[in-house]
């Protein structure tokens, strides 16, 4: 795709980014790029500073029915083709990522708003995902399985399920769509994508970095518009062999309802509100250290950072003075700026839910330790981009609505616990489990919390989650399935037992 012409962005750090690197925005369908022509548009914004980056045309029900139908043209060649052929391709969309970092994490820092450093992670982690579904798309095999009868053969047969409909959200714009696609595709499906519509520059490129490596027209299909439109005419096509969704719980409830009625598979990566139990043994200065940066990465916005922190009595007060101190001290600003720590959040919409949150906590008596404001309330100035201070909240009464309700940005909570068992009734007690955390020397205890924290993920004496080895996916109302490690691959097909005969 061509770029857009140049224009300079004023990043709130007063520095110039060039935003000559957005790309130009469009729908992908059967290998053709789609702009305006007379569809709707809307406008993409930059979170760090409020200015436009690009326009974004609207797919009309026609386009995703196009979308639809050229997947499923696609899928006929698709399947057919080696595993081994696939995975060249996947392979090739890797290295030309990697090639790439730097342009694909300044668009993801343009639209997203998290630090640079971060948006550059963020693309060396879906390159990842592409090499390791590259490899393990060859490793999908099937069985042979002894019969009952002589002169019979039993087999049981991996066959991609069809087109997959992929709808994933803006906070790892990159990964979770880049997810997404790799698993599908290594399985031998093809795939219409909706990634969100406040983060679509990414995708384009990434779009266009796979078909430079190969991909054939109609495997990969991109589409953007009216969310609940979109994923309805999905969910409801024959042709659409499986959805795949990451959002929240509310909007995957819908489409669960839906993909239910249709008798159709469904894979739902959904919201969280991970717990972090800190034992007295544990190495409190490390565990606060590293909670902070788990914590306010992305500006909290993801989807299996940790929340709730339950300190044992003894150390809470030395955890508590270390954290807050340590989130007092992070730079927040804009995500271009070096010296900047955490970027802002995705929009106006995510500080209006913050501070209902924290109105709520600090209306029922509880300690706003630090945060509960804007950048711009802190330093008291005006200014663009939406920016929320890092919150802690000590004590925090037991019917806040924080302690149930995802926050899903930069706020966190700290109580004391007596015991390990009320501990892990308060860990365990909301309706999400997507991760869990815990700190302790302890061998028994790990292997205990290992045991009892209700979660899909649980890391000890470490924040590390998620690895494209890895399966990841929440119990729960935290979602259905996994995706990425060999689960993940293993949900694109359906399964066939074949018996043959020999006359
Ligand atoms: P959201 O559910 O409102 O939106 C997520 C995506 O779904 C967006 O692309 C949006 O456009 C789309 N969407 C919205 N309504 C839809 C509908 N009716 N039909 C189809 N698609 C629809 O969520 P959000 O608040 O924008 O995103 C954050 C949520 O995603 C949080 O709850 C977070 O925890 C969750 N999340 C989960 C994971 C995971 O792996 N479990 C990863 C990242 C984010």
């Amino acid at each position: 795709m061509q770029n857009r012409a140049t224009t300079m962005i004023q990043s709130g750090s007063g520095a110039a980014v060039a935003a000559d690197v957005y790309p130009e925005l469009g729908l992908l369908i059967d290998g053709r790029w789609l702009k305006g022509d007379g569809r709707d548009t809307r406008s993409v914004t930059s979170p760090a500073t409020g200015d436009a980056l690009g326009q974004l045309p609207i797919a009309t029900g026609a386009d995703v029915d196009a979308a639809i139908a050229a997947a499923y043209r696609a899928f006929g060649d698709w399947r057919c083709r080696t595993a081994l052929e696939r995975g060249r391709i996947l392979q090739r969309i890797a290295q030309a990522i990697r090639a790439d970092v730097r342009r694909l994490a300044t668009i993801i820092t343009l639209e997203q708003g998290k630090t640079l450093t971060e948006a550059q992670a963020e693309v060396e982690g879906t390159a990842d995902s592409f090499e390791w579904m590259a490899e393990e798309g060859r490793r999908a095999y099937g069985r042979v399985v002894p019969s009952r009868h002589p002169g019979m053969e039993q087999l049981v047969v991996l066959e991609p399920v069809g087109p997959v409909a992929a709808l994933s959200p803006w906070n790892y714009p990159a990964i979770l769509t880049g997810r997404k696609i790799a698993s599908a595709l290594a399985a031998g499906c093809t795939v219409v994508a909706k990634s969100a519509e406040e983060t679509p520059g990414i995708i384009v490129a990434l779009a266009g970095l796979c078909a430079a490596a190969g991909l054939p027209a109609g495997v990969l299909n991109l589409v953007f518009g009216v969310p609940a439109d979109i994923s309805t005419r999905l969910i409801d096509d024959p042709r659409i062999g499986k959805i795949s969704f990451t959002g929240s719980v509310p909007v995957g409830r819908q489409l669960a309802a839906r993909a239910g009625a249709a008798l159709k598979r469904i894979t739902l990566e959904l919201g969280g509100h991970s717990a972090v139990i800190v034992d007295a043994d544990a190495d409190i200065e490390r565990a606060a250290s590293l909670a902070v940066t788990a914590k306010f990465r992305n500006a909290g916005q993801t989807c299996h950072c940790p929340t709730r922190f339950y300190v044992q009595r003894t150390v809470f007060a030395s955890f508590a003075d270390q954290f807050v101190a340590r989130a007092r001290a992070l730079r927040v600003g804009d995500g271009f700026d070096p010296a900047t720590q955490m970027g802002p959040v995705l929009a106006a919409r995510r500080i209006a839910a913050l501070r209902d949150l924290v109105d709520d906590a600090r209306g029922r008596g509880s300690e706003i330790a630090c945060g509960g404001t804007t950048l711009q309330e802190a330093e008291g100035r005006g200014g663009g981009g939406s920016y929320w201070m890092p919150t802690v909240i000590l004590s925090t009464a037991p019917e806040c609505r924080a302690l149930t309700e995802e926050p899903f940005g930069p706020l966190a909570m700290i109580q004391p616990f007596d015991t390990l068992d009320d501990a892990i009734a308060q860990a365990n007690g909301t309706r999400f489990g997507l991760a869990a955390y815990a700190f302790t020397r302890s061998q028994a205890t790990a292997q205990r919390l290992q045991t009892d924290l209700a979660a899909g993920s649980v890391s000890i004496n470490s924040f590390a989650m998620a690895a494209p080895e890895m399966p990841f996916g929440g119990i729960r109302d935290s979602g259905l399935g996994s995706e990425m490690g060999n689960e993940g691959l293993l949900s694109h097909f359906h399964v066939k037992a074949v018996s043959r005969a020999f006359s």
